[in-house]
């Protein structure tokens, strides 16, 4: 079986459906210290025991993170916001975490700085570790790693452009009082990656899943925003999405170019009769949706306002032109 269309990691450089696949590889990343408690450590020393909680339950909160070579020199986008959302996860989930942001947020840049890439992902990631194995993990250790490793286009380089072939998901976002849709939290990953995987057997790029009351929620990754009649929709905090960072930046991109912006619920059916739909995030950037379940969207082709936004967005990221205060310099 193949799951390869998407986002997985590739752990050796393989050839899939013709293309060469190293740019995450593991000799790629093993290039790179990993920040690890504090301390930046050789990769290969970067372990954890089998029985850390964190293997069995899922007790992780996590980023993801991308540094841009802009004209202006490498940039971390939004670097604060990503630390703060790690805190916030960690907080909801107890977990102390024993740094402070301003340290987090230097500790990512020290890795950057070692590893001597120009253009990154980060990953940081806060866990249980060892301790007791029972389901409470109010007494195991909070582990806190910072890695980093060249990665290009989520979706694809060139569904930036042309957009991407989707389907609505039949797993929903989970239901509030279930788990807190605001942390990002590695469990959370087990319903997206269940997403993800219908999505590319079925031989879409994504899909878009539904509260469990049946309104547009998000992707397995991404944010969702549609648009109909000039006007861009998107699902507001609280319905079970992620608080994107990438989400938000448009909202403020879209007020910027005038546009008229709404976060409200929305049905699964106003993805047919849209004039543009696109995912926003950190990995996906601002990826347009060409098809949802078969339907075209719009006129099959990245629309105008996707288009401006994008634009955009791509002037703070390629060109540092960032009158927004995006970047941390690196
Ligand atoms: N929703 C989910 C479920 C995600 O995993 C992500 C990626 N972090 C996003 C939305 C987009 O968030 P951001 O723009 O902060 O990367």
């Amino acid at each position: 079986m193949d799951y390869a269309s998407g986002d997985v990691y590739i752990w050796t450089p393989i050839i899939i459906r013709g293309q060469r696949r190293s740019a995450h590889s593991l000799i790629d990343m093993q290039q790179h210290k990993i920040w690890f408690n504090g301390e930046l450590i050789p990769f290969e020393d970067a372990r954890i025991h089998v029985l850390s909680h964190v293997v069995h339950y899922g007790s992780s909160v996590f980023e993801g993170i991308r540094c841009y070579h802009t004209e202006r020199g490498s940039g971390v986008l939004r670097l604060r916001e990503h630390m703060r959302r790690l805190i916030d996860s960690a907080k909801i989930y107890r977990m102390e975490i024993p740094y402070s942001l301003d340290e987090l947020e230097a500790a990512v840049l020290e890795t950057i700085r070692d590893s001597g890439l120009e253009s990154c992902y980060i990953r940081p990631v806060v866990f249980r570790g060892m301790g007791s194995l029972g389901v409470n993990p109010l007494k195991n250790d909070v582990e806190t790693v910072i890695a980093v490793w060249e990665w290009g286009a989520y979706l694809g380089a060139e569904a930036l452009e042309n957009g991407v072939d989707v389907q609505v998901a039949s797993w929903n976002r989970m239901a509030a009082n279930t788990f807190p849709a605001l942390a990002k939290a590695g469990g959370n990953y087990l319903n997206a990656s269940l997403v993800k995987m219908d999505a590319v057997l079925n031989g879409y790029t994504e899909g878009i899943m539904l509260t469990t009351d049946g309104y547009l929620a998000e992707g397995s990754g991404e944010n969702l925003f549609v648009i109909r009649d000039g006007v861009i929709h998107t699902a507001p905090v609280g319905m079970s999405i992620l608080p994107g960072i990438t989400r938000e930046s448009v909202l403020v991109l879209a007020e910027k170019l005038g546009y008229e912006v709404r976060e409200t619920r929305m049905p699964r059916e106003a993805l047919y009769v849209a004039d543009e739909i696109f995912f926003t995030g950190t990995a996906a950037e601002i990826t347009p949706v060409r098809s949802v379940d078969k339907h075209t969207v719009g006129s099959g082709k990245r629309g105008p306002i996707t288009e401006k936004i994008q634009s955009a967005f791509f002037d703070v990221i390629q060109k540092g032109d960032d009158p927004y205060g995006w970047l941390t310099m690196v």
